[in-house]
């Protein structure tokens, strides 16, 4: 009797020692599938980059192209995320990370250019049921605004196959010279829905620091979610908690979503996740709305698929 006692209490410590460890399920938005690392002069990887410069970055963990997704894998198993949006220009790359992980990577057909989407045959790769999401759709990087109408036909494509879209559009982004600030106004977006009223539309960073604009387009269009993604990790604390804290205060709670944007640091994954955890004018309910229910109802998961997610 005593040990059986000693037994079912071990076994209930142990459980409850694993869930604290494990924590509750959680969709990354904005993960890409990277194979290469940045080298500087010296063959040396970049340091984790951070904003605004002067800044002391943090040495990068991954020490080649292989270590991005090995670390990443980690991540998401230590933090417990269940699910991850992954994309790159090269879907070959996004491919071989799916395949490392089936049941948790949703496959995005990211580019950067209209070239870049053009030599994509993505009707085919729709069809065949290979992408999950448009995007990252970064043209903002080639100067080009989210309101061109050269975009519309892959506009039109996401709302045929009814996939989410992932776009670039706010006032932060990387060391691209044809990189355009005044595109990123994420008011420019108001022509595509009303060009595209199905659009099922997420916004990288909630178009971080444009607040006013994105509170007024997700306030007219529904429709519209937004990732608070790569600003987590990468600008300062106060910064991160003022921009959120202002979204939550105009009522959005329910309709942001929490997104790495994983690069080449994968460690990015846990510094974000991190970061929001311990955000004290968060209620836990609002947590787990950032972190897992407005990503599950915005990719229309299933009940099925929500209860498997909680038993794990
Ligand atoms: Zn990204």
């Amino acid at each position: 009797m005593k040990t059986t006692i000693i037994y079912i209490f071990s076994f209930i410590m142990i459980n409850s020692l694993h869930a604290q460890i494990k924590g509750k399920p959680i969709i990354d938005m904005h993960q890409h599938a990277r194979f290469k690392v940045w080298l500087d002069e010296n063959g040396s990887h970049y340091p984790r980059m951070c904003f605004p410069v002067p800044c002391e970055p943090e040495p990068a963990k991954a020490r080649n192209g292989e270590d991005i997704l090995k670390i990443a894998l980690e991540e998401m198993k230590k933090y417990n995320v269940v699910k991850a949006v992954v994309s790159d220009e090269n879907l070959e790359n996004v491919y071989k990370w799916k395949a490392s992980a089936p049941e948790k990577f949703i496959a995005g057909g990211a580019f950067f250019s209209i070239q870049a989407a053009d030599s994509v045959k993505f009707r085919e790769e729709l069809k065949k049921g290979n992408i999950g999401v448009m995007g990252e759709i970064g043209v903002q990087y080639d100067g080009m605004a989210p309101n061109n109408k050269e975009l519309g036909p892959y506009f039109s494509l996401a709302e045929e196959f009814d996939i989410p879209v992932l776009i670039h559009c706010g006032g932060i982004g990387g060391g691209d010279h044809r990189f355009n600030l005044s595109a990123g106004n994420p008011l420019l977006v108001q022509e595509v829905l009303i060009r595209h009223p199905n659009l099922r539309i997420y916004i990288e960073n909630a178009a971080w620091p444009f607040l006013e604009e994105i509170t007024s387009l997700m306030y007219r269009y529904p429709n519209v979610y937004a990732d608070f993604s790569t600003i987590v990790w990468l600008a300062p604390e106060k910064t991160v908690y003022t921009y959120l804290k202002g979204l939550i205060d105009n009522g959005l709670g329910k309709r942001i979503m929490y997104g790495s944007d994983q690069m080449e640091w994968p460690e990015s994954i846990g510094i974000g996740i991190e970061r929001i955890q311990k955000a004290d004018f968060l209620t836990e309910e609002q947590k787990r709305d950032f972190f897992y229910n407005n990503a599950a109802r915005f990719l229309k998961l299933t009940d099925e698929e929500i209860k498997m997610h909680h038993k794990q």
